[in-house]
């Protein structure tokens, strides 16, 4: 506005601790006319030389507050290379004064850290450690960083979050680690110190010093732990943690057709349990064209690969059965010391408010009354938490019974039960499907009902076998040559429909929906479809003897793929040309290759073509229709 003279200051050029702050100063004094002055001079920013100088004293300006920030961050970062920078230690550290860090001397606080990294390795997943911390009402041992308590002991319940971030963290493993987290200027918040904080992978940390810390586990066992962290999210490349889906083998099936690429699981009906499938569909959904490679419906496979897994893990039995009654014991001895340790934790706490009370001038009856509420409220927690151990430690027996144990041991001889139990869940058996096979490896044979299934198992060994899947038609089977052999020959020797479906269920032929065995109305079917037809007398007769260029019913039916009954209706409509078998009823049809391409023709018409053409009132678009409908008809 013209009105500033003079802009007065005592070292003008920490005014601004950016060039671009100083020379827009400049800029507006040297437009307005207005001087700049400091205790060595006065200066005309308009002026050539004062303008020069007053550019210098704001570069230089610059480079100090930048030479200083490099200098203090620089220092930082090589202390931090030396391990020797203070930093936050997590729940189950403390710091001595010396400076070291230590595990904690809260023997219940050392406790409950192990018993996370343990329970992590036996569910596997953040939420099932969650659900069992809560579950047994754990709480995570915290030493409060700041305020009046700084450094006291505090129980707080656990989150997912917490839990996430003592997986991840390094320092559980005995590491020195600094610069997990860098600031990102991009993600900053302009007059937010702490925002732009952006979460690096383990391999651009600026110092990991191994062995600095006191270890609750070991470094493969965090490895592992980041690993499966990793494996549980559901992504193209990892298969997620199991769910409680229905198709067993979702995440670790793979295409043997079209070169190892993972399968999708289909559900086709989702209130009918069974009715889900296994797809291929690389080629749609990264092509936008072609077909699918496979499908193959999903409980026939699931079961072929459960009994190869439950025949593998067989001979383990023994072991398994003491591992498992071990292991029953020792979960129920390390939740039988974290309460001990919380009803004494509650006693103290009790007799502490009693202590704190009884010492108080029992005059001051403002002091008392709060020290008296205080012992009561820290008696009854004591009482609640010695009732809720008694109550823990009747439910849980803290050795095995033998009838416990006996029933360990026969459930372990007996996978396949175990297997199939009401308790057991789909996500367990997932689990145990995982830790025992790395894929499964599926090509169907043709169209057949054959599936080729290479399991890879843990550890890299391979193996191959063949499992059957339904599938929609008899012809698709692989022994439906075999199986029409065997029904015409029979036929011919006038067996009747059902002494045929008896012979075939022995002879270990099934039907292609597989869920039951062939019966005398199926082989009807099959003789009458496949052209051997009953004369008049009852014995079979099989039109074989036809000339090329003739035609049974059901031949020509299966050629056209349209139904026997439409046949039949053409030759009755004359649109064929047929006669009779000699001395059966069976018709003999002749088409030449002219004649079979109007057949196709007629078919490839859309249903009630002639009818609707005939029917419609005259209109422009179906004149034409109707003409050629009626030219097709003789
Ligand atoms: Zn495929």
């Amino acid at each position: 506005m013209g009105r500033a003279g003079v802009v007065l200051g005592i070292e003008m050029s920490r005014l601004a601790r950016t060039g671009k702050d100083w020379h827009h100063l400049l800029e507006l004094c040297s437009l307005s006319g207005t001087l700049l002055a400091d205790p060595d001079a006065v200066y005309d920013p308009g002026y050539y030389n004062d303008r020069l100088l007053l550019g210098l004293k704001g570069t230089m300006s610059e480079a100090e507050i930048f030479l200083i920030r490099q200098r203090m961050l620089g220092a930082k970062r090589a202390k931090a290379e030396r391990g020797e920078l203070i930093l936050p230690l997590p729940a189950g550290y403390v710091r001595r004064p010396s400076g070291e860090a230590a595990f904690d001397p809260d023997e219940q606080a050392q406790d409950v850290v192990r018993l996370i990294f343990r329970t992590f390795q036996r569910l596997g997943t953040l939420n099932a450690v969650l659900r069992y911390l809560v579950g047994h009402e754990i709480q995570l041992p915290v030493r409060a960083r700041s305020g009046p308590a700084k450094g006291d002991l505090e129980w707080r319940r656990p989150t997912r979050e917490t839990l996430q971030n003592m997986l991840r963290n390094p320092a559980y493993a005995g590491y020195y680690a600094y610069g997990r987290r860098q600031v990102d200027p991009r993600r900053k918040i302009p007059g937010r110190p702490d925002t732009g904080k952006v979460v690096k992978p383990a391999g651009e940390w600026l110092v990991m010093l191994p062995g600095r810390l006191p270890a609750y586990i070991f470094e493969d066992e965090y490895r592992a732990n980041l690993a499966r962290l990793a494996a549980n999210q559901q992504t193209a490349e990892s298969p997620g943690a199991p769910r409680n889906g229905e198709a067993l083998l979702s995440g670790l099936l793979r295409c043997g057709l079209c070169g190892g690429h993972r399968m999708a699981v289909s559900y086709h009906d989702p209130s009918a349990r069974a009715a889900y499938g296994y797809t291929c569909g690389f080629y749609p959904v990264n092509y936008g064209t072609g077909d699918r490679c496979q499908h193959i419906a999903g409980p026939a496979l699931d079961d072929y690969v459960a009994r190869q897994v439950l025949d593998a893990v067989a001979p383990a039995a023994l072991e398994v059965s003491m591992a498992a009654a071990a292991h029953a014991e020792n979960e129920r001895a390390a939740l039988d010391k974290l309460w001990r340790q919380r009803v004494e934790r509650g006693r103290y706490a009790a007799d502490r408010a009693r202590r704190q009370y009884q010492l108080a001038d029992p005059e001051n009856r403002l002091v008392t009354r709060q020290l008296e509420a205080d012992w009561e409220s820290a008696l009854a927690e004591a009482g609640r938490l010695e009732a809720e151990y008694q109550r823990f430690a009747e439910q849980t027996p803290a050795v095995l019974a033998p009838a416990e144990r006996d029933a360990i041991r026969s459930l372990a001889s007996d996978l396949p039960r175990v297997w199939d139990a009401p308790t057991t869940t789909r996500a367990d058996r997932k689990e145990l499907l995982r830790i025992l096979t790395d894929d499964v490896t599926v090509a169907v044979e043709g169209d057949s009902e054959i599936v080729n299934v290479d399991i890879t198992w843990a550890g890299g060994h391979r193996t191959s076998g063949r499992a059957v899947r339904p599938v929609g038609r008899l012809d698709q089977l692989s022994y439906y040559p075999a199986l029409l052999e065997t029904v015409t020959r029979l036929a011919g020797e006038g067996r009747t429909s059902r002494q045929i479906a008896g012979t075939l269920n022995a002879a270990g032929y099934r039907p292609p929906k597989r869920t039951a065995v062939f019966t005398g109305q199926q082989v009807r079917n099959i003789i009458s479809k496949h052209a051997i037809r009953e004369n008049a007398k009852g014995r079979p007769a099989v039109l074989t003897d036809l000339d090329p260029g003739e035609w049974s019913v059901p031949g020509l039916s299966a050629e056209l793929g349209m139904p026997t009954a439409s046949i039949y209706n053409w030759i009755y409509r004359g649109w064929i040309t047929a006669r009779r078998a000699p001395g059966g009823r069976n018709w003999i049809i002749t088409a030449d290759e002219q004649q079979m391409r109007e057949l196709r023709e007629r078919r490839d018409r859309p249903p009630g073509y002639y009818t609707r053409a005939r029917w419609a009132p005259p209109q422009a678009e179906t004149g034409e229709t109707q003409k050629e409908g009626q030219g097709g008809q003789p």
